[in-house]
């Protein structure tokens, strides 16, 4: 089976890539790592089966090269990230939805399956105890851009789903709702990585507006599975499926987590979400899953819990802070190394 996975060169996608190709599929990744990094794939580089292409899916001629002999796409490569979205509204635009067509086109055409990878923020403000996948948007203004970002990722859903009815693609939607772990970056807002970045080095924790704001955070090593059954399920096809954590959890909460987690001597600092992000800026209240309908199809149960998943984020900026500061040791002890004498170079 030849898959590519768009953004496979993301958090989520480089799970992605690891977990088919240890079920045997050739790999193709596109991804123009923007907010992707090839050292999400350096454990993979030598193996045989996967074909890493650095290129935007804004660029039709990349796209129907990769798409061109496939038999499936996972599309993950987005413009995410609250931060990266607020201070980039055109980026996020336009590879949200033009990226997104061409993908659609390119499937189409050469009759790959696909699975679009969408999001929980389509929902919005909806508090909704459970949010199960019919429910409400409840946006905001289109000129907030956090906004302009959930319309995006809608209207990415809503072409999927009309490719479906009017060409017959076989199209599955995923919703993920704040999928962590390992190779998760803090640096495009994300709180998980960044609380225990700053937990492990014992730095204040920033905690946007009050910290009563509540999350159900999932492993990706529970998500990704499901993700690839769903894909496999024809039933699946034109129709979407919530991906989420079991734990309600509030900011504050976490933060405390994480603190007896590390065993860190961090305190937590609110900040504004003015001084976080922008002026009016609006966060969700509360994001509750509903995950019947994953259960129901694959059987998703999302079984790693917050601590355990904690602790292996921690394991993993950890290992990246030693294999950092030992890349600058070395540097230092060959930039500081004296020269070695001309007589020892000689012939004795
Ligand atoms: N957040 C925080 N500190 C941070 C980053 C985020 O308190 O350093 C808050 C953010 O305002 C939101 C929650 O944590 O209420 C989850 O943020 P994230 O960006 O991870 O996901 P999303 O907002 O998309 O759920």
């Amino acid at each position: 089976m030849r898959t590519v996975v768009t953004g496979g060169a993301g958090f989520v996608g480089s799970h992605l890539v690891e977990y088919l190709l240890d079920q045997g599929d050739d790999v193709i990744v596109i991804d123009d790592m923007s907010t992707g990094s090839p050292q999400n794939l350096l454990a993979l580089r030598n193996n045989p089966h996967l074909r890493v292409v650095t290129g935007s899916i804004l660029d039709k001629g990349v796209v129907n090269s990769v798409v061109q002999g496939s038999d499936r796409v996972f599309h993950l490569a987005a413009a995410v990230g609250v931060r990266l979205i607020v201070e980039e509204p055109l980026t996020s635009l336009r590879t949200n939805i033009h990226g997104t067509e061409n993908i659609l086109d390119a499937c189409r055409d050469h009759g790959a399956r696909l699975l679009l990878v969408s999001t929980s923020e389509i929902y919005g403000k909806n508090t909704a105890d459970r949010l199960h996948e019919n429910s409400d948007r409840i946006l905001g203004s289109p000129l907030l851009s956090r906004w302009t970002y959930a319309a995006a990722k809608g209207i990415d859903e809503a072409f999927a789903h009309a490719y479906w009815t009017e060409f017959g693609l076989e199209v599955a939607i995923v919703r993920l709702f704040n999928t962590v772990g390992p190779r998760q970056t803090g640096r495009y807002g994300m709180v998980v990585p960044n609380l225990v970045g700053q937990a492990l080095r014992d730095e204040p924790m920033t905690v946007f507006g009050d910290g009563t704001q509540t999350r159900c955070f999932s492993y990706v090593g529970d998500v990704v599975p499901a993700m690839v059954k769903i894909a496999e399920t024809p039933e699946a096809y034109g129709q979407a499926y919530n991906l989420g954590g079991a734990e309600e959890v509030s900011i504050l909460d976490l933060a405390a987590r994480i603190v007896k987690v590390t065993g860190s001597s961090s305190e937590v600092t609110l900040i504004s979400y003015e001084d976080a992000y922008a002026p009016g800026f609006e966060d969700m209240r509360r994001r509750v899953p509903d995950n019947t309908k994953a259960n129901n199809l694959v059987g998703f149960v999302p079984a790693t819990p917050l601590d355990e998943i904690i602790r292996r984020v921690a394991a993993s900026i950890a290992a990246d802070a030693e294999a950092t500061a030992e890349a600058d040791a070395l540097r230092l002890t060959l930039v500081t190394a004296p020269p070695i004498p001309a007589v020892s170079l000689r012939r004795a």
